[in-house]
C-alpha cells in the first residue's frame, strides 16, 4: 500500500476532519503555509520566503538529520543580522511574504520573542519548526504574544525517541488554544501505517499534517531508502529547480543558500554571507555570478547527472555539490 492510500484509509475510518498532504518532497515547510512555492521563478530569481536557522544546537540528535544540528552546536545567529537581509530583500524588490525559523532547536534561542517580534514589523508572515524538545507552554505563549503566524513540529520516527509524546500532544493542544494554525511535519520512516493512526488519534483535528519523504542529506546520507511509496514517482518527471528558488535560507553561521533549507547548507550551492551583504554586496549580482545556479534553475540536476526520480533531487544535488562528498 501506497502512502497515499494508506492516507485515504486512514481518512475514511476518522471523522477527525484533519487536513492531511502528502508531499512528493520535504519542501520548505514556510512556504507551504501561504501556498507558494509552486509557480517557476525568473532569473535572477525573486525571493519570497526566507527560511532562517537560527542556531544549529538541538535537544536532539537524528539520524536523518539534514543540517546536523545536535546538543553540541554552537552557531548562534544575531537579531540585527536576519533583519539586515530581511531588509535587503525588501528594498530590492522581492516580494517577501514569510520567514520561517527554524535550527537545531529554534525553542532554544533565547531571542526568539524578540526575533518573531522584529520580524513582524516587516509585514511579513513568521512561522517557527521545531523538533519539539525545548518547547515549553510559556515559550509557546511568549511568541504567540508577538504575532507568531505557524507552528510545525516534526513528530515521527526519527524525532520521538528525544520527546515525551503526552507533553508534545498537550503543547499541541495548547498552540491550538492560542490560534496559531499548527502542522505536523511526518518524515516517511518504518512504522508508518501504524504510526500515522495513532498520531491521528491523538493529535487535536485542527493540527494538519504534512507525510513528506526523507532527504539522504548531512547526517541521514547513509539511511536505508524509506521512500517506498510508488506514487511519489508516477507521472512526474524530475523537475528544475525554479520553484524552489523561490525561497532562499540563511544559515546559523551567516551563510546564504538558494532554494530555502532542503539540500541546501551544501558548498557547492553557497550564494553568499551575511557579512558580504553588510558590506554592501547585492544578492541579485551574487545570483548572477553563479552559473552553476543557473542551470539548476533552468534544468535541474539533471544537468549534472542525467536522469533522476524527482524526489531524489536533492539527495543526487547534495553528492554532487558537496565538495566534500565529490569523488
Ligand atoms: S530535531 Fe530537527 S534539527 Fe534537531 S537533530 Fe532532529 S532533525 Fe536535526
Ligand atoms: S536539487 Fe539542489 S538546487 Fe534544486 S532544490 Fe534541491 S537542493 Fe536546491
Amino acid at each position: 500500500m501506497n502512502i497515499q492510500d494508506i492516507v485515504n484509509t486512514i481518512l475514511e475510518t476518522s471523522d477527525s476532519g484533519r487536513v492531511i498532504r502528502v508531499l512528493d518532497k520535504a519542501a520548505p515547510i514556510a512556504l507551504s503555509f501561504i501556498g507558494l512555492g509552486n509557480q517557476a521563478t525568473t532569473w535572477p530569481p525573486k525571493i519570497e520566503a526566507l527560511g532562517v536557522m537560527v542556531t544549529n544546537k538541538c535537544g536532539a540528535k537524528c539520524e536523518h538529520c539534514f543540517n546536523n544540528s545536535s546538543p553540541d552546536g554552537t552557531n548562534v545567529l544575531g537579531v540585527g543580522d536576519i533583519e539586515i537581509l530581511v531588509k535587503h530583500l525588501l528594498n530590492n524588490d522581492n516580494p517577501l511574504k514569510v520567514v520561517g525559523l527554524s535550527g537545531g532547536e529554534p525553542f532554544l534561542y533565547e531571542q526568539l520573542p524578540l526575533l518573531v517580534k522584529t520580524l513582524k514589523k516587516y509585514g511579513v508572515l513568521v512561522t517557527i519548526t521545531s523538533g519539539g524538545t525545548a518547547i515549553t507552554e510559556s515559550k509557546l505563549k511568549a511568541v504567540a504574544q508577538q504575532g507568531l503566524d505557524g507552528l510545525v513540529i516534526s513528530f515521527d520516527h526519527f524525532h520521538t525517541p528525544f520527546v515525551n509524546r503526552r507533553r508534545l500532544i498537550n503543547l499541541f493542544e495548547t498552540a491550538v488554544s492560542l490560534n496559531i494554525r499548527t502542522k505536523v511535519s511526518y518524515g516517511i520512516g518504518p512504522g508508518v501505517e501504524s504510526d500515522l493512526r495513532k498520531l491521528n488519534s491523538e493529535l487535536p483535528s485542527e493540527v494538519e499534517l504534512e507525510i513528506h519523504p526523507i532527504d539522504k542529506i548531512g547526517r541521514g546520507v547513509d539511511l536505508q531508502d524509506y521512500q517506498l511509496d510508488e506514487s511519489h514517482s508516477i507521472g512526474k518527471e524530475c523537475s528544475n529547480c525554479s520553484s524552489e528558488f523561490s525561497s532562499m535560507a540563511l544559515n546559523c553561521d551567516g551563510a546564504i543558500y538558494p532554494c530555502c533549507s532542503i539540500g541546501g547548507f551544501t558548498e557547492g550551492l553557497k550564494l553568499s554571507h551575511i557579512d558580504e551583504i553588510k558590506n554592501g554586496a547585492s544578492i541579485v549580482d551574487s545570483y548572477k555570478n553563479k552559473g552553476h545556479l543557473e542551470n539548476l534553475h533552468g534544468t535541474g540536476v539533471n544537468f549534472l547527472v542525467g536522469s533522476v526520480e524527482p524526489y531524489r533531487k536533492c539527495d543526487v544535488c547534495y553528492r554532487a555539490m558537496n565538495s566534500e562528498k565529490l569523488q
